[in-house]
């Protein structure tokens, strides 16, 4: 492992807190974070917004080609402008699961993705981020929690938006959602062999992000002797 450059992927369904603690981690450590679920929901706005089916190659091809996505500050931007607020909606992350199982949305935003990496040390969060995008990733984790933790967290974030929900639809949207990524023909949703699995349903994130920097410090004594910091 280098010490100056350090690739961590955490993997895991929806709701599991990879976010938060892809956020606070790499704080810790000195490192870029990369949302790349807000890449594929600023491909499903744009998808809405221009009137393009996921499903015509040729449209999509012509929209992708005119799509730049990058984040700036912590915020998603696409083709220029703040998107971060208008892709956390129930809609976005309804067509964001099917359209990202489209291979030419795929190639693209891992391309995107790998580059963002090429320079800096990142912490990226995702489904296939261990597997596709960084397989030789420094450290893998696969985050996961019950279904019912995972609905009860998402209900706690939608109510501290002021949103009212229903539970039971809450979880039903959840386990939609992780049905269609892992069972999706291209690149699903998996644990890499290599990844370190942590259930964080009874762990509350100061405890998942602590046992994650301490995985990371050991594997650089490991490999140096020391913590490289
Ligand atoms: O992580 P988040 O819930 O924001 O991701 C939204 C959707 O984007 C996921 O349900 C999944 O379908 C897709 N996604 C993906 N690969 C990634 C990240 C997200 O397919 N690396």
């Amino acid at each position: 492992m280098n010490k100056e450059k350090l690739i961590v992927a955490i993997d895991g369904p929806a709701g599991a807190g990879k976010s938060s603690a892809a956020k606070l981690l790499s704080a810790r450590i000195g490192a870029d974070y990369i949302d790349t679920g807000a890449m594929y929901r600023a491909v499903a706005l744009k998808l809405i917004r221009t009137g393009t089916d996921y499903r015509d190659a040729e449209a999509l091809d012509a929209m992708l080609e005119s799509t730049l996505i990058d984040f700036e500050a912590g915020r998603t931007i696409l083709d220029g402008e703040d998107v971060s607020g208008l892709i956390r909606t129930p809609e976005i992350s309804a067509l964001a699961s099917p359209s990202s199982a489209v291979p030419a949305i795929r190639y693209k935003l891992t391309a995107l993705q790998q580059a963002m990496g090429e320079e800096k040390s990142v912490v990226m969060d995702g489904r296939d981020i261990g597997t596709v995008v960084f397989p030789n990733a420094d450290v893998k984790f696969f985050l996961t929690a019950s279904a019912d933790e995972r609905a009860r967290r998402r209900m706690l974030e939608l109510q501290g938006k002021g949103e009212s929900a229903d539970f039971d639809e809450v979880k039903a949207e959840i386990e939609k959602r992780d049905r269609q990524d892992s069972q999706r023909e291209f690149r699903p949703l998996k644990k890499a062999d290599d990844a370190i699995e942590i259930d964080s349903t009874r762990m509350n994130i100061e405890q998942v992000v602590s046992l994650m920097s301490d995985i990371i410090d050991a594997k650089r004594m490991d490999l140096h002797g020391h913590k490289g910091d």
